[in-house]
């Protein structure tokens, strides 16, 4: 006899933070101290994430939107400049192309992986191309080295969205500069977190000074070093920055959540394999494919896809789950379909058919690290309520 399905009490989110005690003295330490903005922790943490991903720079700010935004506006998109990029991605990614003025390009993607499909990218070019944006998708790395080969035939550059990929390897090399610049997310729900907050990365010098202008206010720094030794408190702008910078608070969680970042992703990846094993009894939903090339996974998110066998569309199921106390996420509504774009950009409706595919049929399950064993088979035990109630 089959046991039978026993509802849990405690609602189990689809993502929280592990914040310890050591995130919590550092920020009181902080608010004591009197420095609460940008001063010695964000440098502490900058130097302590170029260390960890072996990047010569690193660049915090207010979100990894502001390093979409000032990374674009530094690699120079323009209004005409086509940007090509992934459907399956935030809107941010997207949203900060159109923020330039720039038109975004899409290519689909591979239904499996959901990573930006690489053998489509050089068709895409056009005389107006000016870069690649694709996104390293729930943890894993895109196929990098097919992109960059393309760029390097048409002089083009490749920016990463990484806000999924902290300790995300590609080749044993940690993504992020492979191309010209690289960000990373903060967010809560992401794989480490600073409340809110971003980085930039990159390998210029000259690129990672502009970078640091458009920050905050255009102030360049070497300048105000000039009249600082000279005695004057003068500072100069260089050009009309804005203000994205990092707080010492958002560094104070962010140096302790870097430090645990890995056994974080350890976590990550046992549990991942644990839905892996459990959802193989379960057809009705498809699970994530993995990349065929080499690569360290940080399963930033579990995806999976409703399969029209279910017998209930994806909405209705994530619906019964929430009735079983399991929360679940879209990542995400392919961007095209988004009202926005749908009607800035109609042609493309249509025309990214493994994308749409998708963005109908995912949905994100929980996945944290301080998620049981026990919490993973209690939500392949809902799916297989769900399945059992909506077969009727
Ligand atoms: C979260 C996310 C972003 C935006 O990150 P913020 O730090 O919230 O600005 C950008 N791209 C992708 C793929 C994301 O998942």
């Amino acid at each position: 006899m089959k046991k039978p399905f026993v509802q849990r009490d405690a609602f189990l989110p689809f993502s929280k933070p592990t914040i310890r005690q050591a995130e919590i003295d550092e920020v009181v330490d902080s608010l004591r101290s009197g420095w609460i903005t940008t001063g010695p922790k964000a440098e502490r943490f900058e130097k302590a994430f170029a260390e960890y991903t072996g990047f010569p720079e690193a660049l915090a700010l207010s979100s990894a939107t502001a390093g979409l935004h000032i990374g674009l506006i530094a690699l120079g998109v323009k209004p005409g400049d086509e940007v090509i990029t992934t459907p399956m991605t935030w809107a941010a990614t997207v949203n900060m192309i159109e923020a330039c003025g720039g038109t975004p390009v899409f290519v689909d993607i591979h239904r499996d992986t959901c990573q930006m499909d690489e053998r489509q990218v050089e068709a895409a070019v056009t005389g107006r191309t000016v870069g690649i944006l694709p996104v390293h998708y729930a943890g894993a790395p895109c196929h990098v080295g097919a992109l960059l080969e393309v760029a390097r035939r048409h002089g083009l550059w490749l920016f990463e969205d990484a806000a999924h990929g902290v300790g995300t390897l590609y080749q044993g090399e940690h993504v992020g500069a492979f191309g010209r610049l690289g960000v990373f997310s903060f967010h809560p729900i992401k794989n480490m977190t600073t409340a809110e907050g971003g980085l930039l990365t990159l390998k210029e010098p000259e690129l990672a000074r502009a970078l640091r202008a458009w920050r905050f206010h255009g102030l360049e720094k070497s300048a105000w070093n000039r009249y600082a030794e000279g005695g004057s408190p003068q500072v100069e702008v260089i050009l009309p920055g804005f203000k994205y910078n990092f707080m010492d608070l958002q560094a104070a969680l962010g140096i302790h959540q870097l430090a645990s970042v890995d056994e974080f992703n350890a976590r990550r990846r046992h549990l991942a394999a644990l839905y892996d094993r459990l959802l193989a009894e379960v057809p009705e939903v498809e699970r994530p494919g993995v990349p065929a090339y080499d690569h360290f996974h940080t399963w930033h998110l579990y995806v999976v896809k409703v399969l029209d066998s279910a017998g209930l569309a994806r909405d209705a199921f994530m619906t019964e789950l929430k009735a079983r106390n399991v929360g679940t996420g879209i990542h995400f509504r392919a961007v095209h379909t988004q009202p926005y774009y749908a009607r800035k950009y109609p042609q493309w409706l249509g025309k990214l058919p493994e994308a749409e595919w998708v963005s109908d049929r995912l949905f994100s399950l929980p996945l944290f690290p301080a998620m049981e064993d026990e919490d993973v088979a209690y939500v392949v035990d809902a799916f297989k309520d769900v399945l059992a109630h909506a077969r009727g």
